[in-house]
């Protein structure tokens, strides 16, 4: 579905695609600056995204950015290495936090996700034993394909 919108860089109408915020000449002229300036992620939070309510979502900032979810979530990575308060979570996006509430919603968020992942690691090692431990998994099952015929044209599947 094509729409026209205005560029939010240069004013112009041009048709929209997928979403865009841009028309093609700015995109191109951004994709550029941003890789001359990798701050640009934080410098945009800091300003349109303090707090929970003016979170945004990563497919927003994508679109906006001309980046995808991955180069978002290596540069927040990044972010938070160096100090600064980049929240996120899933029923709101990412933001720039206000106050300590929070950054400990986001602590919470993170640790529900480090418990799922242990809970995976620990059903993944309880898999491996179980293959290991001398449990048969190869059972065969013999399917007769028509039994007035010669018993030679019986199937014999081996399954794990
Ligand atoms: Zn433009």
């Amino acid at each position: 579905m094509f729409n026209i919108k205005y560029c939010e860089c240069c004013g112009e109408p041009f048709w929209e695609d997928e979403g865009s915020f841009y028309c093609e000449e700015c995109s191109e002229a951004i994709s550029e600056e941003k890789r001359d300036n990798p701050d640009f992620l934080l410098d945009y939070l800091k300003k349109y995204c303090r707090g929970k309510d003016n979170a945004e979502f990563s497919r927003e900032i994508e679109k906006r950015f001309l980046i995808s979810g991955r180069d978002i979530r290596r540069i927040v990575k990044s972010l938070r290495e160096q100090g600064e308060p980049i929240c996120s979570d899933c029923h709101h996006g990412y933001y720039y936090a206000n106050n300590r509430d929070e950054i400990n919603r986001t602590l919470r968020g993170l640790n529900e996700h480090v418990n799922g992942v242990s809970s995976t690691i620990a059903d993944l090692r309880n898999a491996e034993l179980k293959k290991t431990s001398g449990t048969p998994i190869i059972r065969k099952i013999i399917i007769v394909v028509s039994p007035e015929d010669d018993p030679e044209d019986e199937l014999v599947m081996e399954l794990i």
